[in-house]
């Protein structure tokens, strides 16, 4: 506490990004990157757009953007909101929508920048165990609130909630924006996206960090009906009206062009993501089933600080969290396939010894 900082400075439970560490020649596989890079298309189009024209703000309303994520969505480009990283729109989308109004639900284990945001806003969170088996049942929903958060697949267990269940809560709470965070959607979960039309409290959110390979690109959007997006619009041009940055707006359209570039390096992930699963259980494992680029796993054997540890002193990089129910799981991120061999032999190494 200084004596310079606002009251609220004082409340903040700032969030702990994973470590983006400087040393090279580490495996990576702490912050769910996408080991495969973003499309070449998309990598064109940004050193095109280095040039003089940097000398020009960008277009505040990401209007080509929006358009071609709606023509592919069958929607319009008023049904689309874009902004610096899924995290900026989460930020607004509370202040738009969940700010001065009763408490918000979500699970118990979920994204923990909800929290953060709930802080930020002084908006209460109400949090909502999830099973035993970490799957998060709609009934629970059925509740007044001011809103409700659910990531889907949820972070960091990368267990789906299919589209029925989404329903459902949206169903239960029609004077309350739900708003599902879909940042990992495309390995593996039905996006909510298709229900839009019909909803018009449901406000979907995705990235371009995670399946497009972008993370460093900072862009992320929502899908919505008119009126919500037109609620974040109003935020976005009462902080920031240029986001997007020119570089952000060019890479973020050629990669969602790039279909084939997407559907190849997803793929490949899922792929590494069953194989490494497989080969985790082998080893004594307990995996969760996971539709997302990351394996949340336990060994009842061995500690998971300590495979943590271990891990770190083998170069290999995992996530650990020190919240209650999960303090014994090791989230890891899907990386190339050697990569995902190599930490299959280090976790072989480490709990032979
Ligand atoms: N939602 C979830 C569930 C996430 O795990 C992340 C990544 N940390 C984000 C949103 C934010 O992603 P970004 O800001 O890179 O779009």
């Amino acid at each position: 506490m200084s004596r310079f900082w606002s009251p609220i400075v004082d409340t903040l439970r700032p969030y702990t990004p994973g470590e983006q560490p400087r040393e090279g020649g580490l495996i990576k596989l702490n912050t769910n990157e996408n080991p495969y890079g973003p499309s070449p298309l998309a990598l064109e189009a940004i050193r095109n757009e280095t040039g003089n024209g940097l000398r020009l703000y960008p277009d505040p309303e990401a209007t080509e953007l929006r358009a071609a994520i709606a023509a592919s969505l069958g929607l319009k480009a008023d049904h689309i909101h874009a902004g610096n990283g899924s995290d900026e729109i989460l930020a607004q989308a509370f202040l738009a929508f969940f700010c001065g109004k009763r408490p918000v639900v979500f699970p118990d284990i979920t994204y923990s920048f909800y929290k953060t945001y709930c802080a930020l806003y002084a908006v209460e969170a109400e949090t909502v165990p999830l099973d035993e088996t970490f799957r998060c049942d709609p009934q629970d929903y059925r509740r007044p609130c001011g809103g409700v958060l659910i990531a889907n697949p949820n972070a960091p267990t990368g267990i789906a909630l299919p589209l029925e269940g989404v329903e459902e809560i949206l169903r239960q709470n029609p004077d309350a924006v739900v708003l599902v965070d879909e940042a990992y959607v495309d390995f593996g979960a039905e996006s909510a996206a298709v229900l839009v039309p019909r909803y018009d409290n449901l406000l979907v959110v995705q990235t371009f960090s995670k399946s497009r390979s972008l993370a460093g690109l900072r862009v992320g959007f929502a899908i919505g009906q008119p009126q919500l997006i037109e609620a974040l619009r109003r935020v976005k041009d009462s902080f920031n009206s240029y986001p997007l940055d020119r570089l952000a707006l060019a890479g973020a359209k050629a990669a969602w062009q790039d279909r084939d570039w997407f559907e190849r390096t997803r793929q490949r992930v899922m792929v590494d993501r069953d194989r490494t699963a497989e080969g985790l259980k082998a080893q004594g494992f307990d995996v969760l089933p996971s539709a997302a680029n990351f394996l949340f796993a336990a060994h009842e054997g061995f500690a998971a600080e300590r495979l943590w540890k271990g891990l770190r002193e083998q170069g290999i990089l995992v996530r650990h969290f020190s919240q209650d129910r999960i303090r014994n799981r090791l989230r890891i991120s899907v990386g190339t396939t050697a990569e995902c061999d190599a930490l299959l032999a280090a976790t072989g190494t480490l709990l032979n010894k």
